[in-house]
């Protein structure tokens, strides 16, 4: 099933940051899928921008090695990449200073739409915001594109809302948040949505609990000094694990269209309930097999900062309260594996004699890896032996299903970029739901550290604390196995 492709329109799209990290490892390599894709126009251009003296050959040159780095052989095409590099530029600039400013109003063409992507530290959306506007680069056409983290808490969060909004119409926002660029994230609310069969058992009534699981098997690697300032519940939980939770539990828009889906979302946060500490663990990996603790990665032997957290999490609503919803997100776990997964009752009463088992339907959400959906119903166990009961998944990966295209979905980064071009903000983050979402968030964090909570040791390739189990256990529930 091969679906159609609409190119965007011609655009400049200038990133700032153009030479680093994220630029050469998603959003350049993504551009390029999106050319090679027909869906990035040949009159499309992207300006990389940094301080470093550079000229156009010479970030060609970088992106070639990017894309020679961080693209499977099978997706290079020598013809593509040609074309792809006679559309890139290079403009040497300084967020903070002044030179360099002129060159890229310059580099702009007429009639075309800009976008900018701030792919810089947040200290610098401000500074470029306002150059952008000052020196009459952008009009209130153009699009910014804001990269996390958005503030390490709510006012630094509600400042970074401010300088933009100087600069900027909301409108011309888009936070972005790559969790909502999956494709499966996206299925969910066409599974939500577009079908009659969930959504009249999507509630406390039908279901039991609500698991959200990012798993990752990496440490903190190279980036542990910025890590330890951060933690899990900053890195992960407060945006990506926040969106997803507001994608599961949301009531319908009324359209799918940006403000009424963010509306909803917003309502969602707002009605979150605030976490019993009891209820949060915090972890941190121990040192293992030569492998470095996170304290020997992040270079303090006191960190107190923490790389796994679990949590029980209430919504006080009509739709959900009574059911609980339990996330976890930590490093150095047993698998790579992000999945939320909708657990519904028992059924009220079990007709079937010789069978004892506790059977309830889950449906599995998997963002990574194999993208797709499980539904795990009961069936009779095949073979004589009576009425015993068996669980088993329907299983909707979508290679499978779709053939080999839909594996070659596009990449969230460049998912998002193109609706960036679109004007679509629908999977952006407003300025009031991140606020909503640090407002939560800020007095938990300031609850452990006035306390002086100490993580949790765990073993490396485990799947967290031992208290982290409790938390389950203790409400007769479990967690779901953490597999690749
Ligand atoms: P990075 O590798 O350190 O790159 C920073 C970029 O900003 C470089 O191109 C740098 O080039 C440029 N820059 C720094 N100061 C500048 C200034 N005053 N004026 C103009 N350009 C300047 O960082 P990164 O990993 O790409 O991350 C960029 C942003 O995305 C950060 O906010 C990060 O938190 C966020 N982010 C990164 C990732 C990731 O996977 N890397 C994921 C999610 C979010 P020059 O030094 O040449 O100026």
């Amino acid at each position: 099933m091969v679906a159609r492709i609409i190119p965007v329109d011609p655009f400049d799209l200038v990133i700032f940051g153009g030479t680093g990290d994220l630029a050469r490892r998603k959003i350049l390599p993504g551009l390029y899928r999106r050319l090679a894709d027909g869906q990035m126009p040949a009159e499309a251009r992207v300006i990389g921008a940094a301080r470093s003296e550079s000229d156009d050959d010479g970030f060609r040159a970088l992106v070639r090695e990017a894309l020679d780095e961080f693209l499977p052989a099978e997706q290079r095409d020598e013809e593509t990449i040609a074309q792809f590099l006679s559309q890139i530029s290079y403009v040497q600039v300084d967020a903070t200073g002044e030179n360099g400013w002129d060159d890229l109003r310059a580099h702009m063409r007429e009639g075309v739409i800009r976008a900018f992507y701030f792919s810089v530290a947040p200290s610098l959306f401000g500074p470029i915001a306002e150059r952008l506007n000052a020196r009459g680069i952008a009009d209130e056409t153009s699009r910014i594109v804001a990269e996390k983290p958005f503030g390490k808490d709510l006012e630094s969060a509600r400042e970074l809302n401010r300088n933009l909004a100087a600069h900027f119409d909301e409108s011309q926002i888009y936070r972005i948040d790559h969790y909502l660029g999956k494709e499966t994230v996206q299925n969910l609310m066409a599974v939500r949505f577009g079908n009659m069969l969930f959504e009249p058992l999507w509630n406390n009534k039908y279901i039991d609990h609500i698991q959200i699981t990012v798993a990752e098997t990496v440490g903190v690697g190279g980036r542990g000094e910025y890590y330890d300032r951060s933690g899990a519940m900053r890195d992960m939980v407060q945006n990506h694990m926040l969106q997803l939770l507001c994608l599961i539990a949301m009531e319908p828009p009324s359209r799918f269209e940006p403000d009424s889906v963010r509306d909803e979302k917003l309502k969602v946060i707002r009605a979150l309930d605030s976490v019993d500490p009891r209820e949060i663990v915090r972890g941190q990996y121990s040192a293992a097999d030569g492998q470095p603790s996170y304290r020997q990665d992040v270079g303090d032997p006191a960190s107190k900062t923490e790389c796994f957290v679990a949590m029980r999490v209430g919504i006080s609503n009509w739709r959900w309260n009574g059911t609980p919803f339990y996330i976890r997100t930590g490093k150095r776990l047993k698998a790579r594996a992000s999945e939320i997964a909708v657990v519904f009752k028992a059924a009220p009463h079990n007709i079937f004699e010789e069978d004892h088992g506790l059977h309830s339907n889950v449906l599995s959400i998997r963002l990574q890896p194999n993208e797709g959906m499980e539904l795990g119903v009961t069936i009779k166990e095949p073979g004589p032996g009576g009425m015993r009961l068996l669980d088993v998944p329907l299983d909707m990966s979508f290679a499978e299903a779709l053939g080999p295209d839909a594996a070659e979905a596009p990449d969230a980064y460049e998912r998002l970029i193109m609706d960036v071009i679109r004007g679509n903000q629908t999977l952006f983050m407003r300025g009031d739901e991140v606020e909503a979402a640090w407002a939560w968030t800020d007095p938990l964090i300031g609850g452990w550290e006035g306390r002086g909570d100490t993580p949790m040791p765990y073993d490396q390739g485990s799947a967290g604390p031992d208290d982290a189990l409790m938390l389950m256990h203790r409400d007769g529930r479990r967690w779901r196995e953490i597999r690749a």
